[in-house]
């Protein structure tokens, strides 16, 4: 019974979940000041600092728009 579930929990670390990949987010900028975006910590949004805007991810899907974007509030002030 151990060894089945260890087996499961190798099994679950070998599958990273990268939504959004690098060479995506090189491509990607923040529609308004054209500057750099990066994933935020949950991974379901781009963040544009400059902007304090949050891009959401719908269906692994940027959604570079600026209509759409939400509020950002940097955690760190
Ligand atoms: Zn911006």
């Amino acid at each position: 019974m151990i060894r089945e579930l260890e087996i499961v929990t190798q099994r679950d670390e070998e599958v990273p979940l990268m939504p959004i990949s690098k060479e995506l987010l090189d491509i990607l900028a923040c529609p308004k000041c054209k500057g750099d975006v990066f994933l935020n910590e949950k991974e379901d949004g781009l963040v544009c600092k400059r902007c304090r805007l949050l891009y959401p991810i719908k269906e692994e899907i940027p959604v570079m728009l600026i209509d759409e974007a939400l509020p950002y509030k940097d955690p760190e002030g």
